[in-house]
């Protein structure tokens, strides 16, 4: 499936995610296809026939602002950011929607980085980004778990083998008891790569139970998603993320695996 179709997947008949991130070495098609759904006045978006998929067409939509950046930090200084920032509190001119797209934004410093983010946390109901890279890896795991992420780039098995074990976890952290999920984390936990994306494959899954709960997505994540809540998603994000950067200090495996086991099963409610 490519990216295009995706998103077109995506949004079918749904809201536009706040926040999308494609990495691909090519993004355009992708950029344009969710520029014309955000402001779009057809039922069905993009309609691509409309006044407002035109003038996205033409790149001459008042709601849709495009900054080009290089793969460096240099064209998204901090102040840059802030200003997007500022500007996306201000009602959108003729669309439902605004659109900020940042192109090429690898290797954002990381202080625009944590500019971004705040608007990320708590986002005018109106506004949309959309950030494009070659590399995801260049962004902040914080701005990557808000996000939904299109990736051109993905190792179809290796991705299967991580997915499943994902979703074991997601089976294991609403169990009745522990240990399963402890088991699961203590195998995980001596492959520190095997545990990163593991970690970053259940932030997906968990990013879609999460769009599922909030009516933005009405595929079923997971079968678990029927006993858990939006705040429950948001909360194992966040656990996913404490790991990462857990793990990343801490070289006692067993310990991270204890650590890791409680601070998901906190997550549901357990
Ligand atoms: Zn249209």
């Amino acid at each position: 499936m490519s990216i295009t179709d995706k998103i077109k997947a995506l949004l079918k008949n749904r809201v536009v995610p706040h926040a999308i991130i494609i990495e691909s070495a090519d993004a355009e098609s992708a950029v344009r296809l969710i520029t014309q759904a955000a402001v779009c006045s057809s039922a069905d978006k993009p309609c691509g026939e409309c006044e407002m998929c035109k003038k996205a067409a033409d790149l001459n939509h008042a709601d849709i602002k495009i900054y080009r950046g290089d793969g460096t930090a240099k064209p998204y200084p901090v102040d840059l950011i802030r200003d997007i920032r500022m500007d996306a509190f201000i009602k959108p001119n003729e669309a439902e929607k605004k659109v900020y797209v940042l192109d090429k934004a690898d290797n954002m410093s990381p202080q625009a980085q944590n500019a971004l983010l705040k608007v990320f946390e708590e986002p005018p109901e109106f506004a949309v980004f959309v950030i494009t890279c070659k590399n995801k890896s260049t962004l902040l795991d914080t701005i990557l778990s808000r996000a939904v992420i299109f990736s051109e780039y993905l190792d179809e098995k290796s991705d299967e083998k991580i997915l499943l074990t994902a979703h074991k976890i997601v089976e294991a952290m609403v169990a009745p008891y522990e240990l399963e999920l402890l088991k699961l984390c203590y195998d995980l936990s001596s492959d520190k790569d095997a545990l990163r994306n593991t970690l970053s494959e259940l932030q997906n899954v968990f990013r879609n139970i999460y769009l599922e709960k909030s009516g933005v997505s009405t595929a079923v994540a997971v079968p678990q998603s029927s006993v858990l809540t939006v705040q429950n998603a948001v909360d194992a994000i966040d656990a996913a993320e404490q790991i990462k950067n857990a793990i990343t200090r801490n070289a006692n495996n067993s310990l991270n695996a204890t650590r890791m086991c409680a601070l998901l099963r906190a997550a549901v409610g357990k």
